[in-house]
C-alpha cells in the first residue's frame, strides 16, 4: 500500500510518499507561503537529480494539497498514475491532549476531539486540522489516520506529569506536562533496543531529540516516564529560538519592565530566546558554531549553555531510570555535530558514559559512538518520523479492512 504522510504547518505543508510495502520513499515535498505571496511546491522524486518547482498562488491547504496530489500523478514529476493507488494518509498532529494515547483512525469524533485541543496548541493544531479537512474534501473515501506528537508521552504518571499548582487548573484547564515530538522519541528508542540486541521491554533507554525544536525522554521499558517538554513545547532545553527552562518569575518582572502584552513575552520567549537570544547571531546551530569558531564569546557561551542542559536531562533521567541501558541522539543537532555530542557526553565517567571520539566522528547512519568499556551505550540513530507515521496509519487501516 502507498500512504500519504502530511504534516501541515500554518503556512507550510512537508509531504512524502511512501511505498509501505519494502518501506521505500517514492517522493518527497514541501509547499512553502501557502496564503501568502509567491506560494512554492517544491518536489523531489526519489531517484531524480533535480527538484521540480511550482510557483503558483496557493490561497489556502486545499489548494496546496491539490498541487500536491496534481504533481504526485504528473506524466514527468509524478510517481504514480492515479490518486486511487494512494491507500492511506497519515497526518502528523502536534496535540491530543489526554484524549488519544495511541494514532487512530480519523473520524468525526476524532476531527470535533483535535478541534477541543486547539486552545492547547493554538499554533500547531489549526493547521493540521486544515490538512485533514482538505484531503476530506479532495480524497473523500481515503482512510486517514492521526499520529500524535504527544500520544507516546501519555504513559508518564502524574508525578511526572502535574506541575505544583493549584489543582484545579488541571481539572478546569488540561494545566500538566504532554510532551513533544513523542513519534521520533519511539522511532529511535526502537531501534536502539534492537542494537542492544534486547526486547524493548527490557530497556532503560535516554533520547535526545536535537533539532530547532529539541526535548529528552526518559523511556522505561518502552514507554515514556518523563520528557523535557511540558504543557507545551517550550518548557525544557535551550532551542534555536525557545528559551526552555526558566525561573517563571523572570516571565511578569520583564513583562513590567518592558511594558510587554502578555502575547508580546511568549513571542519572545518562543522566537526570540534559545541560541538565537543568547548568540545574537542566529538560531541555526551551523551558524553559531560556525561564529564560535572565529572566537565570537556570546556565540561560544550558547553552544556551552545547550550541552550543559542536555547534560542537566540525561543525569536527572539516569537519576529517574535508575541507570541507562542506552543514549540515543537524534535530529538535525542530534545527527551531524560531533562537538556538541562530545560536549554533552564530556566528564560523565561516574555515570558510566564514555564517548569513543574516533566513532563519534560521524554522521547519518546508525552507529554506536560509545567506547568499549562504557558502561552506557551511546548511540547516533537517525529519526524518520514520516515512516513512524506511515507505519502506525498502514497498521490501523489494515486492522480496519
Ligand atoms: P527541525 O526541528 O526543524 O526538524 P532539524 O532536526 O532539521 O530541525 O535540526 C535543525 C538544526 O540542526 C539546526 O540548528 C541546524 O543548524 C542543525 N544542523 C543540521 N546539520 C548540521 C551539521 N552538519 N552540523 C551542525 N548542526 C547541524
Amino acid at each position: 500500500m502507498k500512504v500519504l504522510v502530511i504534516n501541515c504547518g500554518s503556512s507550510s505543508l512537508k509531504y512524502q510518499l511512501l511505498d509501505m510495502d519494502g518501506e521505500k520513499l517514492l517522493a518527497v515535498g514541501l509547499v512553502d507561503r501557502i496564503g501568502i505571496d509567491r506560494s512554492m511546491l517544491t518536489h523531489e522524486k526519489v531517484g531524480n537529480e533535480f527538484k521540480y518547482k511550482l510557483g503558483v498562488p496557493m490561497k489556502d491547504h486545499k489548494e496546496a494539497i491539490g498541487h500536491v496530489l496534481a504533481t504526485l500523478v504528473d506524466a514527468e514529476q509524478g510517481v504514480i498514475k492515479d490518486m486511487s493507488e494512494i491507500g492511506a494518509v497519515g497526518h502528523r498532529v502536534v496535540h491530543a491532549g489526554e484524549k488519544y494515547s495511541a494514532s487512530v483512525v480519523i473520524d468525526d469524533d476524532v476531527i470535533k476531539a483535535l478541534e477541543e485541543c486547539t486552545e492547547l496548541a493554538p499554533l500547531h493544531n489549526p493547521p493540521n486540522l486544515l490538512g485533514i479537512n482538505a484531503c476530506k474534501e479532495l480524497m473523500p473515501t481515503t482512510p486517514m489516520v492521526g499520529v500524535f506528537d504527544t500520544a507516546f508521552h501519555q504513559t508518564m504518571h502524574p508525578d511526572a506529569f502535574m506541575y505544583a499548582l493549584p489543582y484545579a487548573y488541571y481539572e478546569k484547564y488540561g494545566v500538566r506536562r504532554y510532551g513533544f515530538h513523542g513519534t521520533s522519541h519511539k522511532y529511535v528508542a526502537n531501534i536502539a533496543a534492537d542494537m542492544l540486541g534486547k526486547p524493548i521491554e527490557q530497556t532503560k533507554i535516554i533520547t535526545c531529540h536535537l533539532g530547532n525544536g529539541g526535548s529528552v525522554t526518559a523511556i522505561n521499558g518502552g514507554k515514556s516516564i518523563d520528557t523535557s517538554m511540558g504543557f507545551t513545547p517550550l518548557e525544557g532545553l535551550i532551542m534555536g529560538t525557545r528559551a526552555g527552562d526558566i525561573d517563571s518569575a523572570i516571565v511578569g518582572f520583564v513583562q513590567g519592565k518592558e511594558g510587554l502584552k502578555t502575547k508580546e513575552m511568549m513571542d519572545i520567549l518562543n522566537k526570540k530566546s534559545g541560541l538565537l537570544g543568547i548568540s545574537g547571531i542566529s538560531s541555526d546551530n551551523r551558524d553559531i558554531r560556525e561564529a564560535a569558531e572565529q572566537g565570537q564569546p556570546r556565540a561560544q557561551l550558547a553552544l556551552k549553555m545547550f550541552s550543559r542542559k542536555v547534560k542537566f536531562y540525561i543525569g536527572a533521567y539516569m537519576a529517574m531510570l535508575n541507570g541507562a541501558d542506552a543514549i540515543v541522539f537524534t535530529a538535525g543537532i542530534g545527527e551531524n555535530d560531533v562537538n556538541m555530542r562530545r560536549e554533552i557526553c564530556a566528564n560523565l565517567y561516574h555515570l558510566g558514559i564514555k564517548l569513543d571520539d574516533e566513532s563519534n566522528d560521524t554522521r547519518g547512519d546508525a552507529t554506536v559512538i560509545s567506547a568499549p568499556d562504557s558502561k552506557v551505550k551511546l548511540f547516533l540513530i537517525p529519526t524518520n518520523e514520516e515512516l513512524m507515521i506511515a507505519r502506525d496509519t498502514i497498521e490501523l487501516v489494515d486492522a480496519k479492512k
